[in-house]
């Protein structure tokens, strides 16, 4: 079944690994991609349940316009005209709403600057400075292509000032040097969600990243994540000598100098002049066998983004339109106050005041695409506490599975409160995915969101890359470039630029 001996293992068929592995067999390199499920794509995989269709980890993608990461991506593989996008509202893409208020986010940190400056007079000095600040920090990552180049940066101090200044700075910290009030303290913070951590943990060069990108442009794939992956799929299946290769959870990687190979739980032996791993980086190095590990201790020590809680439904005749959904995402604070809202779901575990994230995929696509002709799709979606469902899950699985329920009902319940009065009626599909649901399907560490945590320790200088303590080992996917699908897909050109 497999050739002797690949010029590159791709272990795994997240974004990163279906990134790199599509641009290598572009230029002829035989791939073996190996997938632990029956699917591809990770957290970029597509459910299809009754003609409707969810992926769970794509909300909205940043950099899709001209000269941007995706722009290259698809140019370099000649999908430009297959694969398109459709872009969020220009005058609201996130709408972010605290008690008694609605803001939509616009495109341009300017227009959003300025919306703000309406709402807030008395804080117009601390607005520009503070919109200021976040476009400085993302000049200077688009200088190094957004994925931070420590040798570069070191070596050209002068234009990197603001990373400098702010590297161990949080969102909180940077938030707390003005005296904007509570709510609007929200809304400034109310994408965080995207990050997996409240202000007071986060890195303000992560959360500036974050939020100018999307402010210069959000988009949906016009027929969906599942088509743009199955696009990559057909380049690497096209090459004679590549395969994919899916079900087959690899267990361990023995690296040689010219014949690396890794294990499968299956006991299969697949060959390799090169490995590239889509899995958790310090996992990968676990695996490593037979061979001296140098030193790499960062690799191995890193703190993780929190998990999520989500609950994807398919409504049957239905125009979410008529219920004040657009194609923009919403961002649903009940209370004023990220972090207090945050830690009450984390160490309370109050799921009454858990919905954070709503999103229309179906409004966003083109026509029929991810549901049947009159329906739609919607997705929910909170943080919570990994330990408090996996204690449950361990020692009472009855209960564990009641309070899933329970908490899809909740947000349900919600919906129907605050949007959609007899919401059940509509409800022709519910998929609900708990933090373990997540973690025995893509073994991701703790169910992690983005990898690993974007906190100062992890959004630094020193952050993980490629690289790995091996010649012929390399890692790709969310702790080894800048999370997210274009953070990624910008890592994998970075690294296909060094291999090709
Ligand atoms: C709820 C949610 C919402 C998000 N929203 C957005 C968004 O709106 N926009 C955005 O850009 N990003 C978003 N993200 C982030 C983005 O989806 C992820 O960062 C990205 O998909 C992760 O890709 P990856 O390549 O790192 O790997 P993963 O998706 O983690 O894939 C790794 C793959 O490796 C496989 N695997 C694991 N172990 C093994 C093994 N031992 N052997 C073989 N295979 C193995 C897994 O099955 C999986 O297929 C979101 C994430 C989540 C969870």
């Amino acid at each position: 079944m497999f050739k002797k001996k690949y010029d590159f293992i791709v272990i795994g068929s997240g974004i990163g690994g279906l990134s790199i592995a599509a641009l290598l067999a572009n230029k002829e390199k035989s791939i073996c991609l190996i997938e632990g499920n029956k699917f591809i794509g990770g957290y970029s995989s597509t459910i299809q349940v009754k003609g409707y269709s969810f992926t769970h980890g794509v909300k909205y993608l940043y950099g899709c316009g001209p000269q941007n990461p995706i722009a290259r991506f698809l140019k370099e593989l000649n999908l430009e005209k297959k694969i398109k996008f459709n872009s969020f509202s220009q005058d609201c893409y996130d709408l972010i709403h605290i008690p008694g208020k609605d803001v939509r986010i616009p495109f341009g940190v300017k227009k959003y600057r300025n919306r703000l400056i309406k709402l807030y007079p008395e804080h117009k000095e601390g607005l520009t400075k503070y919109f200021d600040t976040y476009e400085k920090i993302f000049k200077e990552l688009r200088l190094n292509k957004f994925l931070p180049d420590k040798k570069y940066i070191l070596l050209h101090p002068l234009k990197h000032r603001t990373l400098f200044k702010f590297e161990k700075t949080t969102t909180q910290e940077f938030l707390d040097s003005f005296d904007f009030p509570m709510d609007l303290e929200t809304i400034l913070a109310g994408q965080i969600g995207n990050l997996a951590l409240p202000p007071k943990e986060a890195s303000l060069i992560g959360h500036a990243g974050m939020v100018v990108f999307y402010c210069n442009g959000a988009h949906f794939p016009a027929k969906g994540m599942k088509h743009f992956n199955d696009e990559l799929v057909k380049i690497i299946s096209s090459c004679e000598d590549s395969e994919i290769v899916c079900n087959q959870f690899v267990k361990e990687i023995h690296i040689d100098r010219d014949n690396s190979y890794v294990v499968t739980e299956k006991d299969k032996k697949i060959y390799g002049r090169n490995i590239i791993s889509n899995i958790d980086p310090s996992q990968t190095l676990m695996m490593v066998k037979g061979a001296k590990k140098p030193k790499f201790e960062k690799a191995l020590k890193y703190k993780y983004s929190d998990t999520f809680f989500q609950v994807f439904l398919g409504l049957k005749d239905i125009d979410l339109k008529k219920y004040g959904f657009g194609k923009w995402n919403t961002w649903f604070h009940q209370d004023i106050g990220v972090n207090k809202e945050y830690y009450a779901l984390m160490k309370r575990n109050d799921f009454k005041h858990s919905v954070s994230f709503i999103g229309v995929p179906s409004i966003l696509t083109d026509k029929n695409m991810l549901a049947p002709p009159g329906c739609a799709t919607m997705e929910i979606i909170t943080i919570v506490n990994y330990h408090y469902f996996k204690k449950l899950y361990e020692k009472d699985r009855k209960k564990y599975n009641s309070i899933k329920r329970q908490i899809a009902e909740l947000f349900i319940d919600f919906l129907e409160k605050h949007y959609i009065p007899n919401i059940r009626e509509y409800i022709e599909v519910k998929e609900v995915w708990s933090p373990i649901d997540i973690e025995k399907t893509f073994r991701t560490v703790k169910a992690n969101m983005v990898g690993s945590a974007f906190n100062t320790d992890n959004i630094s200088l020193d952050r993980i890359t490629w690289k790995t303590p091996f010649k012929n080992l390399f890692f790709i996917g969310a702790t080894s470039t800048m999370p997210g699908i274009t953070g990624i897909i910008t890592g994998s050109l970075r690294l296909y630029d060094e291999l090709i």
